[in-house]
């Protein structure tokens, strides 16, 4: 296991998927309880003075997106969670999905992240340390989220792989569709890089053979997808929407291919399904 998120966090893609989760988030509290579960948490907080500052992907995100004029509202929502958690001012921490989740959960929330990494897994239980109902568990998320949703009523699910393995897309199809087949309330939102086209068509294509309806794809477009080596661009994909999704979705990454994509840059929002 290799992949390290500490040199990612804060990139144009923790944007995307900051931002979303955080507006389905809110979302979903309007409308009662939620019960969140995480099946690939993190270290839940990161300090980007260490190994961000040698990837630089966090100045050409976050430390953009904290300079930036006229950030839409949603934009606007993760700046402020980020700049709560700077309150000396600069872009020193950057939260991950436990932390920015747990910072929003009333007392009848939950929020249970699972990590597979041991180092890894114990920043995470120091991160959410001051959330009582909020929790990091050991092990593989893919089965530890589709046995806690078992016990949950209209969970949602966050799904997040490194994607180092080649199974993956595979795992995140199968345990989507195993949470939605279980519980059709559910709402489950997968990130996934955008490389070049045909993987990310052959995961949506496994979503609707496994009978998933009702998919939102979300993609943010840096660049042309033409180079399979390379990040160009990442994507969310929700199945079963909350209504107003497709609007939160499109100032997301509208925003965020205008702000920090190049000429060749395109925002997309569809239905899958
Ligand atoms: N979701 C986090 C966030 O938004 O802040 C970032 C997660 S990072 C992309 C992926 C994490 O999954 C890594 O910390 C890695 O160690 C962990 N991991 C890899 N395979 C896993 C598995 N099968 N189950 C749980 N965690 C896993």
């Amino acid at each position: 296991m290799n992949y390290r998120h500490s040199f990612h966090a804060g990139n144009f893609a923790d944007l995307v998927k900051h931002a979303l989760v955080l507006w389905l988030l809110k979302e979903r509290q309007a409308r009662g309880s939620v019960a969140v579960l995480d099946t690939h948490a993190g270290a839940g907080l990161y300090d980007l003075s260490g190994d961000a500052v040698r990837s630089r992907e966090a100045e050409a995100g976050v430390a953009r997106l904290m300079t930036a004029e006229a950030r839409p509202p949603l934009i606007e929502a993760l700046a402020a969670e980020v700049a709560a958690l700077n309150p000396q001012g600069g872009v020193r921490f950057y939260p991950g999905s436990p932390v920015l989740v747990a910072r929003a959960l009333r007392p009848e929330d939950s929020y249970r992240g699972f990590e597979l990494n041991p180092p890894v897994e114990a920043l995470l239980q120091e991160a959410l340390a001051t959330w009582p109902n909020a929790t990091g568990q050991a092990g593989d998320g893919y089965e530890g989220a589709q046995r806690a949703a078992r016990g949950l009523k209209s969970p949602l699910v966050l799904i997040d792989p490194p994607f180092e393995r080649p199974d993956d897309y595979v795992r995140s199809a199968e345990t989507a569709a195993a949470v939605v087949r279980a519980d059709p309330t559910a709402t489950v939102a997968i990130w996934t890089p955008l490389k070049d086209l045909e993987t990310f068509d052959g995961f949506i294509r496994r979503l609707e053979k496994a009978g998933l309806a009702r998919v939102l794809v979300a993609e943010a477009r840096l660049r042309p997808l033409n180079n399979p080596m390379k990040m160009n661009g990442c994507a969310m994909t929700v199945v079963n929407p909350p209504s107003g999704a497709e609007a939160a979705a499109a100032e997301i990454c509208g925003w965020t291919v205008q702000a920090l994509g190049d000429a060749g840059g395109r925002a997309e929002v569809w239905r899958a399904g």
